[in-house]
């Protein structure tokens, strides 16, 4: 941490966008943040149909409910500080994505008692990268949101490869089956706020969600900084 604060001191942030420079902290200028879309629904977690009142329309088995505030496609500045968010020390841009995420929450996520877990990173991706960017985000959600955050309630017991590695929904859901395991002291009886930076084909957010429901979680919102597709 202590070496992030110095970096960031002696390389102030750039736009990762248009170059200019950006207030403190933020990967992009407050133009190019604007100019990001933002979505007003939640969607289906299994093929990203709107559900425009919050209700299943379609895939009832889906064990979740996406809210992903914008969308990765058509979309460079969000692809460009996404894949910067996978490098080492990249952490702090965080705090841009809570900024596209935490108006989105307020408007779509029902006024229901959450709990916020995010999605565990393998032990061997998280020492190459040295945080989990999941993590860093759901500290952020839980900070705007002020929704209490469980870390160590959805754990993931299996290493798995890099879903980015593999094609199809098949092959990326049978990578991951049982890759996780939550606590049902923790999770219990509760509506399950889920957290993590993006989704694709909502593999991880299905199995992860699918071990939530077996501990005995009631409702499970997924919520991403953005969705492709
Ligand atoms: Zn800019
Ligand atoms: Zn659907």
């Amino acid at each position: 941490m202590l070496l992030n604060l110095l970096l960031r001191a002696l390389f102030p942030a750039n736009c990762a966008e248009c170059g200019r420079k950006t207030e403190k902290d933020m990967a992009l200028c407050e133009k190019c943040l604007a100019s990001i879309p933002t979505n007003d629904f939640l969607f289906c977690g299994r093929c990203h149909a709107r559900l425009p009142a919050g209700k299943k329309i379609c895939h009832f088995d889906t064990p979740f409910i996406l809210a992903a505030a914008t969308n990765y496609r058509l979309n460079p500045p969000i692809q460009k500080i996404i894949r910067r968010f996978k490098f080492r020390h990249s952490d702090w841009i965080g705090e841009t994505l809570g900024q596209l995420i935490r108006p989105y929450a307020l408007k779509v996520l029902p006024q229901e008692d959450f709990l916020i877990c995010p999605i565990p990173l393998g032990k061997r991706r998280r020492h190459e990268r040295g945080f989990n960017q999941a993590e860093v985000l759901a500290n952020i959600v839980s900070r705007d949101l002020k929704i209490s955050l469980e870390k160590n309630a959805l754990q993931r017991i299996k290493e798995t490869k890099a879903q980015t590695l593999l094609s199809g929904l098949k092959n990326r859901e049978l990578n991951l089956e049982n890759a996780f395991w939550a606590d049902s002291q923790k999770v219990k009886d509760r509506n399950i706020l889920l957290i993590d930076d993006v989704t694709t084909t909502g593999a991880t957010l299905s199995s992860a969600s699918s071990a939530l429901k077996s501990a005995g979680a009631k409702k499970i919102y997924a919520l991403v900084s953005a969705k492709a597709g």
